[in-house]
């Protein structure tokens, strides 16, 4: 039984004021709040564990290393990856992009194409552009259209057997939108390609089955999904983490070293140079646990009703557009009001204790499109209210009145 009242006494956070006002959280889509269960498991660490991992024949640095590792255990038992060290730990999704983008700079030859959507986020447009200006190889773009999806007939045409690697979100940022990665994946195997998932917005909504998906690359962050912030996974599929080569050289990641040469240990620690975030690492198996103990389709099922209720509450307002109108979309509401600023809007309702995210949203091209500056965003989580939402609407109503 899904208890939202109950959900929410997890999280501290939830009951504070912010500028007077109770606190209406609706910038989940940049990161989402904390339960006391993770918060428990950083403290837990802190103050019984602490310590180096994989290197210690002490008990604490063992127990570190057991926790570490059973966290992976469970991010590899979430993603249902065939094997655990498949999870290479990172520091977020912008991390794992770019560990794959390096890797293919060896493997790409001059010509060679890659593909992206226009629905990106800028990490995973920037590294793409930066690997084409090392390798030599072509950036092609799949085009939105007004609903703010993909014309998947386009990506048809751009595919061929020059493409090497397609990149795309599972869903976008800035408007919300799932994308058809089943299909986007399928088209590009057909041609040889392999594919990067972007899931940073997905996994705070879906469960992602990687090996259903038969995806090559899977990237996201665990500060979207009740974790804490500077740690994430990138799941690769054995045979392309085995071909590409390491990111960052250090310790950890080493077989053996001489000055003549070294050789890299086995998968994973190829890719996890350096002391990693092992606090982090268990607070994300923590999340994990918190998430699928609720319940993904139980966390799906009440964010849409929360969806639905706020886009036809917003709707009533003259003047206000929502931008991405596809049915397959997530629980975010990208919006404006005719001839005011997206920030001024967003300074008034933080004034009203509502965080909503104004701007670009770090997906600069989404925004060229519609010809705009950015948008309100407001992006509602599992612990969101039809109270805050009646909240929401009536600090839009006001802020409209105090700016026209
Ligand atoms: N991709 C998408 C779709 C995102 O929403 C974000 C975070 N806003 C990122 C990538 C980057 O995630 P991080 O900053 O955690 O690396």
């Amino acid at each position: 039984m899904f208890n939202v009242e109950t959900i929410r006494k997890d999280f501290p956070i939830l009951q504070r004021k912010v500028n007077g006002k109770p606190l209406v959280y609706f910038d989940n889509a940049a990161t989402s709040q904390t339960p006391q269960q993770v918060i428990d498991a950083i403290v837990e660490y802190y103050s019984y564990y602490n310590a180096n991992i994989h290197r210690g024949v002490h008990t604490l640095s063992q127990e570190a290393t057991d926790k570490y590792e059973q966290a992976r255990l469970k991010i590899q038992k979430h993603f249902n990856a065939k094997a655990s060290h498949e999870i290479i730990m990172t520091s977020g999704t912008t991390h794992g992009i770019n560990l794959v983008a390096n890797g293919f700079a060896s493997l790409l030859e001059k010509g060679d194409e890659i593909i992206v959507s226009a629905l990106e986020h800028h990490s995973n447009i920037v590294p793409w552009q930066m690997l084409c200006e090392r390798s030599g190889a072509i950036l092609k773009v799949i085009p939105m259209n007004d609903e703010g999806a993909l014309v998947m007939s386009a990506y048809a045409d751009l595919l061929s057997e020059k493409t090497k690697l397609v990149f795309v979100n599972h869903i976008s940022n800035a408007l919300g939108t799932i994308n058809p990665i089943e299909e986007i994946i399928q088209q590009a195997h057909a041609v040889g390609a392999a594919v990067l998932i972007d899931g940073a917005q997905a996994c705070p909504h879906v469960k992602p089955d990687v090996q259903a998906l038969d995806v090559d690359f899977y990237v996201a962050s665990a500060h979207k999904m009740c974790g804490p912030t500077g740690v994430g996974m990138l799941y690769g599929k054995e045979e392309w983490l085995k071909k590409l080569p390491p990111y960052q050289g250090g310790g950890e990641m080493i077989a053996e070293v001489t000055f003549e040469k070294t050789t890299y240990a086995d998968l994973p620690h190829k890719f996890e140079a350096g002391t990693p975030n092992i606090c982090g690492g268990i607070a994300f198996g923590a999340a994990i646990d918190y998430m699928n103990a609720i319940g993904f389709d139980k966390i799906a099922t009440y964010e849409h009703e929360l969806l639905d209720y706020a886009t036809a509450q917003l709707l009533n307002i003259p003047g206000l557009k929502i931008y991405g109108t596809s049915k397959q979309k997530t629980s975010v509401i990208s919006f404006n009001l005719a001839g005011i600023h997206p920030y001024d809007v967003g300074t008034l309702l933080d004034k009203m204790g509502i965080a909503v995210r104004t701007g670009h949203h770090c997906a600069q091209p989404i925004m060229d499109y519609f010809k705009i500056p950015g948008t309100i965003r407001a992006s509602f989580a599992f612990y969101n209210t039809r109270d805050e939402i009646d909240a929401l609407v009536t600090a839009v109503q006001k802020a409209q009145l105090m700016l026209s």
